[in-house]
């Protein structure tokens, strides 16, 4: 969301170009309230055969969409230690953080005023324990091919990194 009022003060916002870009500006702080994106992390699981670990949301936004696993990192929580925690609780796998491979750092396309920088890594299933299960956030898991990745997600970066995944992993 963009904020109407001041966080810090509660006075009406107004705009005023700082760093060459227009920015929400509060009169009486004298100070810009800066718009940044939101850090996240997730992570493609891939088995010997070349299949992927997808998840369907269970919550809003892009609620029943197939996807890998991620979200937002904690307070003080590295990227690969978030999306280490996001596969385990969205689906009961768990993997070593040390044993991610990074493939990926962009920003996703936004959902309305919400901006994300995704940080995608890559693991392979047999670094993994548990078996498959939907968690937190998520309403099904499922090991799928890679027609099947095309075919439900609806981001494009999802088969994106499954392809890079893949690459990583198993060529
Ligand atoms: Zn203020």
């Amino acid at each position: 969301m963009i904020p109407e009022f001041c966080p810090r003060c509660g006075t009406e916002l107004g705009e005023r170009r700082v760093d060459g870009r227009r920015r929400k500006w509060c009169p009486a702080c004298e100070r810009p309230e800066f718009r940044n994106p939101v850090p996240v992390a997730g992570v493609s699981v891939v088995d010997g055969t070349g299949r992927v670990l997808l998840v369907r949301r269970g919550v809003e936004p892009w609620r029943g969409e197939w996807s890998t696993p991620a979200g937002h990192l904690e307070v003080e929580e590295e990227p690969r230690v978030a999306a280490a925690r996001e596969l385990r609780e969205e689906t009961g796998l768990a993997v070593d953080p040390a044993d991610l491979v990074l493939l990926e750092v962009t920003q996703l396309e936004p959902v309305g005023e919400k901006h994300a920088l995704s940080v995608g890594y890559a693991a392979a299933a047999a670094d993994a324990t548990g078996t498959p299960v939907a968690g937190s956030d998520a309403a099904a898991v499922e090991w799928v091919d890679r027609e099947a990745v095309e075919e439900r997600a609806v981001r494009p970066h999802v088969p994106r990194r499954v392809d890079a995944a893949v690459a990583a992993l198993l060529d």
